[in-house]
């Protein structure tokens, strides 16, 4: 696809400059917002819809050019909850497109055999009408049949939008098979990004009719383009996805209490109250971090007009903010603080990272892993919970 573009009627412009060009046997997933031109993609790809502009090609041949309904007969399409038709046995529901491209019977047959293997359904569902089916099941016809006249490109439109996640988990089993097995090229639309990061060689994200990444799962996970693919993904999974490789800076409390050296007691009491926390860091007027001041220093002085760079300590320990959360968590576990500063290049304050968020990330990382009930995972699991106890929870 080159510099595809699809204005509507309305003035709408639906699908702006979308490039993508698509190896053999590759498994594409399209995620992104409602209404952000997927569906005209995808339309487009068989046409059924034309572009205004630009140009699609499949083995290297403009499909303006090839005859549409050929075009159509030569890709396998499924969409969510369209499927069989209702007054066809599911034999011949599989076997509508093979008949329309003029296989013989007994091809035919032999396809519908194969397809219904394939769905691991019994053989014997031939002969059953669509309502007889559950509704996993007509969907896992609506899969294989897509692929019954042997097409070498499949779209699906959010096939599995309407099922539950078991039947959902079976089927995306089915077509990850179907796609590594018989090579085809898929071309997949979901807007649920555990299945996308499942099923994809590659995820194309979309707003607004345009490409904002398109990359591997795993590049994606490791290197979101911006905050739009950061809140796709969801911080949640990119936790638990990745524990090692996430930045202090993706998970920091932003904008920590700080406040400036020449400030006096009097100043930090009202903040620290204002603002319930026992300790503030102290940054300088180029929002440098030097120091912080807590309630040990504040209780131990009555001189309300003490200036706080005669009060605070200048050793304070703090992370960088490109600092991978791995390595982190285990100096704040050893040094057993309840938070930590975090910083830029330049030594400013950007941020601050709780004991507290850490230990969820943690717990997150690790509940996946083989554990018994009561052991804890891992080392960094038990100090944990020993720091825990000790403490008593939050910063
Ligand atoms: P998606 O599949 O990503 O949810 P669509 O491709 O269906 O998005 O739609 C993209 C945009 O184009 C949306 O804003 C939608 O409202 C608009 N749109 C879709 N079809 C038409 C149409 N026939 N006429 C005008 N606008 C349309
Ligand atoms: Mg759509």
């Amino acid at each position: 696809m080159e510099h595809l573009r699809k204005e509507y009627p309305n003035g709408k412009i639906a699908v702006d400059d979308f490039n993508l060009e698509v190896g053999k046997g590759e498994f594409i997933c399209f995620i992104g917002t409602s209404g952000s031109g997927k569906t005209t993609t995808m339309r487009m790809i068989n046409r059924m819809l034309s572009q205004t502009s630009g140009t699609i090609k499949i083995n290297d041949q403009d499909i303006a050019k090839m005859d549409p309904v050929k075009l159509r007969r030569s890709i396998g399409y499924v969409i969510q909850n369209i499927g069989l038709m209702p007054h066809m046995t599911i034999q011949e529901n599989i076997e509508l497109v093979p008949k329309l491209l003029g296989w013989s019977k007994e091809k035919r047959a032999q396809q519908a055999h194969k397809m219904i293997e394939l769905a691991q359904l019994p053989d014997e569902m031939l002969q059953r009408y669509p309502g007889e089916l559950s509704g996993g099941q007509q969907q896992r016809i609506g899969v294989v049949r897509a692929l019954a006249a042997d097409q070498e490109i499949i779209l699906m439109d959010e096939p599995f939008g309407a099922l539950d996640p078991i039947t959902r988990e079976s089927l995306q089993d089915l077509v990850k098979h179907l796609q590594e097995d018989l090579g085809k090229t898929f071309i997949f639309v979901t807007h649920d990004m555990d299945e996308a990061l499942h099923l994809a060689t590659r995820v194309v994200i979309m707003s607004q009719g345009k490409q904002v990444q398109v990359d591997t799962p795993e590049n994606i996970l490791r290197h979101p383009a911006n905050e739009f693919v950061t809140n796709l993904i969801g911080e949640e999974r990119l936790i638990r996805a990745q524990p090692n490789i996430l930045n202090i800076n993706q998970i920091m409390r932003k904008n920590p209490v700080a406040i400036s050296p020449d400030k006096t007691l009097s100043d930090t009491i009202d903040l620290m109250h204002e603002k319930r926390v026992d300790t503030l860091l102290v940054t300088d007027d180029q929002d440098k971090l030097i120091g912080y001041i807590d309630l040990d220093d504040v209780s131990r002085n009555t001189d309300t007009a003490t200036p706080v760079s005669q009060l605070m300590n200048h050793k304070v320990f703090f992370v960088q903010d490109k600092a991978l959360i791995g390595d982190t968590v285990q100096r704040i576990l050893k040094l057993g603080v309840k938070n930590v500063p975090v910083v830029d290049d330049d030594h400013r304050l950007v941020g601050i990272v709780t004991r507290t968020s850490l230990v969820d990330i943690v717990y997150d990382a690790l509940r996946g892993a083989p554990a018994t009930d009561e052991q804890p995972a891992s080392p960094i699991n038990a100090d944990i919970h020993a720091a825990a106890t000790r403490e008593g929870g939050d910063a």
